[in-house]
């Protein structure tokens, strides 16, 4: 018995022997992003935690309306900044499902997360990922039945999951980066990122309202906004796009130029529990439409942001478009791009991302991006 305990932990551990000084993991940011399909549950790690699924506990009888499936992380402490988050998580009141996460010290030290759901209302499926910032995330998805059978029902999954039919128009979605507290970078000539960001933003929805858009915005003055209400709120409101800008730092002080994120969604939902067998078909169908439509997404806007620049500016580097699991992109559920407008950290490029006119270029290029990306994605 002491000997499979030994082994089980061990197992847990991924490994024989380990520092355990140089091995702590710390859960730093615990995000919970809401929509009408999916809720997803993201927490974020100072390095990549292992994760293993506990087996089933024979005395814990799994029902019909009801499946627990204990996930452990070794040697994972909450931040102290994360424990709000978290306390928040552990409070959500869902049909569907419910979530803790704590610390345990058995079968090993490190943190220990509860999920328990109802099959017949959702699905579940759940993964580790890279993010940006070198930092790691686990995320969780909770994807309700009833949408997903409209999905399967829908003609184009990505366009018809949404529940408002006959929408006239799109509806669009811009969200100024950092905001608040949360300065983002702060660059040359002392520009701040989340001044930068909302106003070449508004820029961007003035032009966009004049096409004849339906446009709303995550934040429309300086304020904080967690990255899960922005999401959230886009979530809900069942928008058909998401595009969010900032503005980039370099460690170099060389470093310049436009690029352009979008986060596949193939790459964070590899492990789909077994619970959810009939729904997978159809989640992998609306990733890869999902993906689809991201990915052109971000073609659309970043070419015509460049081209639209390199008129007056033809030294503007393009930095090409990068898969990346973006945080803010991974809580929507509509195809979303993530634009870094320029660096901050560059002197040259600071200037000239603090100078009205050449916010105006950047904004008619991110405006003339959305609408060749509508042109080819028309609603149906
Ligand atoms: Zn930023």
């Amino acid at each position: 018995m002491k000997t499979n305990y030994v082994l089980l932990v061990c197992a847990l551990l991924g490994c024989t022997s380990f520092g355990a000084a140089d091995r702590t993991t710390l859960l730093t940011k615990a995000f919970y992003n809401q929509g009408k399909l999916s809720d997803k549950i993201v927490l974020y790690f100072d390095k990549e935690p292992l994760c293993n699924q506990l087996p089933v506990r024979p005395n814990l009888k799994q029902t019909e309306t009801k499946v627990e499936i204990t996930l452990i992380l070794p040697l994972v402490s909450i931040g102290s900044d994360a424990k709000n988050a978290v306390h928040k998580i552990n409070k959500i009141k869902h049909d569907g499902y419910s979530i803790s996460v704590s610390h345990v010290d058995l079968p090993v030290k490190g943190i220990r997360v509860l999920i328990s759901y109802n099959p017949e209302l959702v699905t579940l499926d759940y993964s580790t990922c890279d993010v940006i910032s070198a930092q790691k995330g686990l995320v969780i998805s909770f994807h309700d039945k009833r949408m997903l059978e409209k999905i399967k029902q829908a003609s184009n999954p990505i366009l018809r999951y949404a529940s408002v039919d006959n929408r006239p128009k799109k509806k669009i979605v811009i969200d100024y980066g950092h905001g608040g507290s949360d300065n983002g970078t702060i660059g040359c000539h002392h520009l701040k990122e989340k001044d930068v960001t909302l106003q070449v933003g508004k820029k961007v929805v003035a032009l966009l309202k004049e096409k004849g858009f339906d446009v709303s915005v995550t934040r429309d003055r300086d304020c904080f906004v967690a990255l899960d209400q922005r999401t959230s709120a886009a979530n809900n409101q069942e928008a058909d796009l998401f595009v969010s800008i900032h503005a980039n730092s370099g460690i170099s002080k060389e470093a310049q130029g436009v690029e352009t994120h979008w986060t596949p969604r193939s790459l964070l939902h590899k492990k789909i529990d077994a619970a959810a067998a009939s729904c997978r078909d159809i989640l992998e169908l609306w990733y890869a439409n999902l993906d689809k439509q991201t990915h052109l997404l971000a073609q659309c806007v970043h070419k015509n942001l460049i081209h639209t620049v390199h008129y007056q500016y033809a030294d503007v580097i393009d930095r090409g478009t990068k898969k990346s699991n973006a945080q803010v992109l991974i809580g929507t559920d509509m195809p979303s791009a993530l634009i870094e407008i320029g660096f901050l950290s560059h002197k040259a490029e600071a200037a000239r991302l603090g100078e009205n006119g050449y916010q105006t270029l950047i904004a008619t290029g991110i405006c003339k991006g959305i609408e060749a990306y509508c042109k080819q994605v028309p609603m149906s």
